[in-house]
C-alpha cells in the first residue's frame, strides 16, 4: 500500500506544473490499476520512457494494450536486424539474450514475429505467489525462475553474481519489469559504453531520450547521441538545450543520474555520473538568463591538449575533450575564476549568473555577496577618478594578490586613494574591513580567495573598456622601449 500511495504524490508533483486540468480523482484510480508504473529504477523507466514517446503519451496510465503492441512490433523489427542483435543488444547490452534472441545460435530462427511472441507472453506471464517480491516494482512477484545478465543488464549469472542484493544468483524481477528493460535499447543512447540519463521529475527524463526516438525513426538505427565521446558532454549540452523549457521553481526537486554502462560477455562496468541539484538547476538558469556567458564559461574549461590537437576540427571539441568546468561541477569544486577572463580584464557573464552560482552553487548567502558587490561599488567609484595608467597599476595589485597581506594592502590602497582624491567617507568601516578578510576563512568555496575574484569581477565588469585601454597603452609604451633598445644595438 506505502508504494501505491508514493505514486500517487508523484503523480500529483508531476501534473502541478501543468494546469490541473486532470481530474485527479481519475488518475488515482487509473494510477493504481496501470500496467507499467515508474519505479526509480534507471532500466525499467528507460523502457518505459520508450513505451511513452513511441506512444506519443506523457504517463504509464495513459498507455493503452494498442499502444504496448504498437511499440513491441516495432521493437521487434528492429531487434531482428543484425546491427541490433549481434551488433548492439548482444555486443553491450544483453549478452546472449534468450528473450530478444540475440544468442547467436538463434541467429536462424530469429524473426520478427518470434521476437514479439517472446515480449507478449511476458506480459501474460502467470504470478506465482509463492515466488517473492520484485525487488524493482514490489507490485508483482517475481519470476519463479531468478533472472539473469542476458535478460536483464548487470545482475550476474548462475555462476557470476555481481551486481544485486544478497549475493545470490540472479535477481528476483516480475515479467512486466523484464518486459520493460527489454525495451531500454529503443531509448539508450550508444557511446563507447551505453548511457542511460535517469531524471525525475519523469518529463525530464523523455525529454532527455526523445531525441534517442528521433534518431532511430529517421536511421532505424541505435542513437549515437551526436557521436558524443563522453557523456556527461553530452548530459550537459542537452541540459542546456532542454533547460528552457523548465522554469527553475519546477527544478527544486529534479534528479539526474547518468548510468553508463556495458553488459557483455568480457566485461560488466558502470559508471554512475551523478548530478547535483544546484548544478543541475544553475546550469537551466544559465540557459535562460545568459546562455552566451554560459557558452563562454564553458569554452574556457577544455582540456587545452585536447583542444589543441583537435584546432583543425573545432567542432570535435565539445564531444571529445575533457571539460574543467564540468568536472568541478559534478565533483563539488568551484568554477567561479571562470567566470572572469582575467587575460582580457573581462568578465564572461552578468552578474546576475555569478549571483545564482555564488549563493545556490557555492552557498555564499546573498546578504554576504551584496555586501561584497557594494565594497566593489566603493572600489570601482574611487579608483575610476584615477589616471589610466595608475587605475590599470591598482588593478593589478589586487589581480596579483597571492597572500592575504597583499590583498590587504590593496584596500588600504584605495583608502589613501580614496583620501588624497578627496571622496568623503571611507572605503570601509574597521568592522567591514575585518569582515571581509576574516569572515571568509580558507574553505574550498568560500575564501578571501574568492571575495578577490568576486571584486574583480565586478571592477572589470564596470571599468573593463578603460582597463583595456590602459594596457593596450602599457603594451605599446613597452614595444616603444623594445624598439628603442634595438635601434640602439644597430
Ligand atoms: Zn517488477
Amino acid at each position: 500500500m506505502r508504494t501505491i500511495r508514493k505514486e500517487k504524490r508523484l503523480d500529483k508533483f508531476l501534473t502541478k506544473s501543468e494546469e490541473q486540468k486532470t481530474q485527479s480523482k481519475d488518475t488515482d484510480t487509473t494510477t493504481t490499476s496501470s500496467l507499467f508504473t515508474w519505479t526509480g529504477h534507471p532500466f525499467t523507466d528507460a523502457g518505459l520512457v520508450a513505451l511513452l514517446l513511441l506512444s506519443g503519451k506523457k504517463k504509464p496510465e495513459e498507455l493503452s494494450k494498442e499502444d504496448i503492441e504498437n511499440v513491441v512490433n516495432f521493437a521487434s523489427r528492429l531487434y531482428a536486424r543484425k546491427e541490433w542483435s549481434s551488433g548492439y543488444i548482444h555486443a553491450m547490452m544483453l549478452p546472449n539474450s534468450g528473450i530478444l534472441m540475440a544468442n547467436p545460435s538463434m541467429a536462424k530462427k530469429r524473426t520478427p514475429e518470434a521476437i514479439k511472441k517472446n515480449l507478449l507472453s511476458l506480459l501474460n506471464e502467470k504470478e506465482d505467489p509463492r515466488a517473492p517480491i520484485c525487488e524493482i516494482c514490489g507490485r508483482r512477484h517475481a519470476r519463479i525462475k531468478p533472472v539473469y545478465r542476458s535478460d536483464f543488464p548487470l545482475v550476474g549469472t548462475g555462476g557470476v553474481p555481481n551486481y544485486f542484493p544478497s549475493g545470490k544468483d540472479g535477481a528476483n524481477i516480475c515479467s512486466h519489469c523484464l518486459f520493460l528493460a527489454q525495451m531500454m535499447p529503443l531509448v539508450a543512447y550508444r557511446l563507447s559504453r551505453v548511457l542511460i540519463i535517469h531524471a525525475y521529475p519523469y518529463q525530464l527524463m523523455l525529454e532527455f531520450h526523445k531525441e534517442a526516438i528521433e534518431d532511430i525513426k529517421k536511421s532505424e538505427l541505435a542513437s549515437t547521441a551526436r557521436d558524443f565521446k563522453r557523456p556527461e558532454n553530452f548530459l550537459f549540452e542537452k541540459l542546456t538545450e532542454i533547460g528552457t523549457k523548465f522554469e527553475i521553481g519546477k527544478l527544486e526537486n529534479a534528479s539526474i543520474t547518468l548510468y553508463y554502462f556495458v553488459n557483455n560477455n568480457q566485461s560488466q562496468e558502470m559508471e554512475v555520473i551523478y548530478i547535483p541539484n544546484p548544478v543541475l538547476r544553475f546550469v537551466a538558469f544559465a540557459a535562460r538568463v545568459d546562455r552566451a556567458g554560459w557558452k563562454k564559461i564553458v569554452s574556457m574549461g577544455w582540456n587545452k591538449g585536447c583542444a589543441k590537437r583537435l584546432s583543425k576540427k573545432p567542432e570535435e571539441i565539445p564531444k571529445s575533450c575533457s571539460n574543467d568546468v564540468y568536472s568541478k561541477l559534478l565533483s563539488g569544486g568551484s568554477i567561479l575564476p571562470y567566470f572572469i577572463d582575467f587575460q582580457n580584464r573581462k568578465v564572461n557573464a552578468s552578474w546576475r549568473l555569478l549571483s545564482f552560482y555564488c549563493s545556490e552553487v557555492l552557498g555564499l548567502d546573498r546578504e554576504a555577496l551584496e555586501f561584497i558587490k557594494g565594497i566593489a561599488d566603493r572600489i570601482v567609484e574611487t579608483v575610476e577618478k584615477l589616471p589610466d595608467n595608475k587605475l590599470s597599476r591598482r588593478i593589478r595589485e589586487l589581480e596579483r594578490a597571492e597572500k592575504l597581506y597583499q590583498f590587504e594592502s590593496f584596500f588600504i590602497r584605495v583608502e589613501k586613494d580614496r583620501q588624497e582624491l578627496g571622496i568623503p567617507e571611507a572605503l570601509m568601516s574597521f568592522d567591514d574591513f575585518a569582515r571581509i578578510l576574516t569572515s571568509y576563512g580558507e574553505d574550498l568555496n568560500v575564501s578571501w580567495k574568492t571575495v578577490k575574484n568576486l571584486l574583480l569581477f565586478r571592477i572589470y565588469e564596470k571599468l573593463h573598456d578603460r582597463l583595456m585601454k590602459a594596457s593596450a597603452e602599457e603594451v605599446e609604451a613597452e614595444e616603444n622601449e623594445e624598439e628603442f633598445e634595438e635601434g640602439g644595438e644597430e
